[in-house]
């Protein structure tokens, strides 16, 4: 059994009760995970809250060296996590060992920023007296994650918070409560105090409402679906705390006449297939050009039909299963919406057997979608890949633009007069040329546009900025009474 881990303590949830986690691709338990309570997640705040004061006063190198010694664990335990991952959630073991490579490539950028977490100092008004601006931490950050990236969505979120000083309740999904368990044991072998990482796991929405309501909780960051996210912000919003939200997308690759079609064809393969579709970056819409969409789309049909589905620890499966049984019907529904708004499937749109096990969907290729078709517009969140033809480039910005999310987008052209007006004008947070809409690299700010998110980005030193505060010092040296935009007029007229 999995436990929780409160104050540096491993516990059972103080019902004593446990969840499953299943294995998507063959529906086996991987394990039986401890079931928090409200109770629970009390606990977790409160040590959260009495191991800040020392956490904060942890000189910010010393913080960063045991980030260091993280980014050293997940490195040697690198193998196992991922194998751990495809079986928890699915994805193929080289996209899994990409997830844990994400976590070690965020833990090192940021046990750097122990040595500069950097403030500044800029010119004041009045004659012997100094200013500056330096980073405070917040104080107990929640966190919030979903089970796409079991790894490195936390990373994003938990190194930050804690190389500024925060300490942490971690309430990762309850599909992927393992990796979040497993997450907190490198920690704690780091050593890492007790109480400066808490983890909790449970079904249901009680524990982490709970976490979003506590009155100790000044930051909470939360990455998962547009419905819940804005739910959280609400309420967040009124008991005036710090969110960030990272949120659902609907991103799209544009595919110009002149483009490199070979690169395309892999690129949109990658893109929208990939995680079973299941990234937030993943590509769910194709936006060609009408000269060259007959012989891609022929392109992508003949790859579309190569592809292996199957149990994703075996190297030879390219598209592993979706999350749950109703991710996968979710999708099939989406694929019936389609075809009754007037798309044709030109390859899968159906659920893949497998022997009656595990959650797997067809890789579908819709087409003669409109953009304002439902399945143009709504995040599926599956391998389903809706085509849509334009005639101008102008006309593809406009239909990349039109819709509810902004994450990223990408557009493959040789023309770099085309490559410089999409970098200007595509309105999401991400932009590629000749690159699908995956492949964000850890020290770039992360995050979307619109309806994906709420003007926060993750990663980059960007990603300092939920998990601080600024505090501005002003040291008047002069020994004496010198006001601020009042006794500078006497300096300027003698
Ligand atoms: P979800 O919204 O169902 O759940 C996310 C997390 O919120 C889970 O831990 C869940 O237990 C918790 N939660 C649910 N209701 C809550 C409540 N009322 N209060 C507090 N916590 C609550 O999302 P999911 O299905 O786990 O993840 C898929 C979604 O995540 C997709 O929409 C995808 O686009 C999005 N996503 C976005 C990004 C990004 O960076 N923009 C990255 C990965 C995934």
């Amino acid at each position: 059994m999995y436990q929780n881990y409160i104050g540096g303590h491993w516990v059972n949830g103080s019902g004593n009760a446990t969840f499953a986690s299943i294995n998507p691709a063959n529906e086996d338990v991987v394990g039986q995970v401890a079931r928090a309570e409200a109770a629970d997640v009390e606990a977790a705040v409160e040590s959260a809250y009495r191991a800040f004061d020392s956490w904060r006063l942890t000189p910010a190198p010393r913080r960063g060296e045991i980030l260091y010694s993280v980014a050293q664990i997940l490195k040697d335990r690198k193998e196992e996590l991922s194998q751990l991952l495809t079986r928890e959630m699915g994805k193929v073991i080289s996209e899994a060992r990409g997830d844990v490579q994400e976590a070690i490539d965020m833990a090192f950028f940021m046990a750097g920023e122990g040595r500069r977490l950097l403030g500044y100092t800029a010119p004041v008004e009045l004659p012997n007296k100094f200013g500056m601006a330096v980073r405070e931490p917040m104080g107990v950050c929640a966190i919030i994650t979903p089970w796409n990236f079991p790894i490195a969505v936390p990373s994003w979120k938990i190194f930050p918070a804690l190389i500024a000083g925060n300490t942490v309740v971690y309430k990762p999904s309850p599909e992927t409560p393992i990796l979040g368990i497993e997450f907190a044991k490198v920690f704690e072998e780091a050593g890492l105090p007790p109480g400066v990482m808490n983890v909790i796991t449970a079904p249901g929405i009680e524990a982490g409402q709970a976490l979003v309501r506590h009155a100790k909780v000044r930051a909470i960051s939360f990455t998962g679906s547009t419905q819940t996210g804005t739910t959280i912000a609400g309420e967040a919003g009124k008991l005036g705390k710090k969110v960030a939200l990272e949120m659902g997308g609907k991103n799209a690759i544009t595919v110009v006449d002149d483009a490199n079609f070979d690169l395309a064809v892999d690129a949109i393969l990658w893109s929208a297939f990939g995680t079973t579709g299941q990234r937030c970056t993943a590509c769910s819409r194709l936006i060609l050009q009408k000269g060259i969409a007959p012989k891609l789309k022929e392109a992508l049909v003949e790859r579309t039909k190569k592809l292996r589905l199957g149990d994703g620890l075996l190297e030879t499966t390219d598209v592993g299963p979706l999350i749950n049984r109703a991710a996968r019907d979710k999708v099939h529904e989406y694929v019936g919406i389609g075809q009754a708004e007037g798309a044709r499937v030109l390859i899968g749109g159906k659920i893949h057997e497998n022997g009656g096990k595990g959650f797997f969907y067809e890789p579908t290729l819709l087409d003669g979608v409109a953009p304002k078709m439902r399945v143009a517009q709504e995040e599926i969140f599956g391998p389903v890949l809706s085509m849509i033809e334009v005639g101008s480039l102008d006309e593809a910005i406009q239909v990349n633009n039109d819709s509810a999310y902004g994450l990223s987008s990408s557009i493959f052209t040789e023309n770099v007069n085309a490559a410089f007006a999409a970098m200007r004008d595509l309105a999401t947070g991400i932009v590629y040329i000749n690159h699908g809409t995956t492949g964000a690299e850890i020290q770039f700010p992360f995050g979307g546009t619109r309806g994906t998110g709420n003007g926060h980005r993750e990663a980059g030193q960007a990603g300092l900025e939920v998990f601080t505060e600024w505090k501005s010092i002003y040291i008047d040296f002069s020994g004496r009474l010198q006001r601020a935009q009042i006794d500078t007029d006497k300096l300027v007229n003698g």
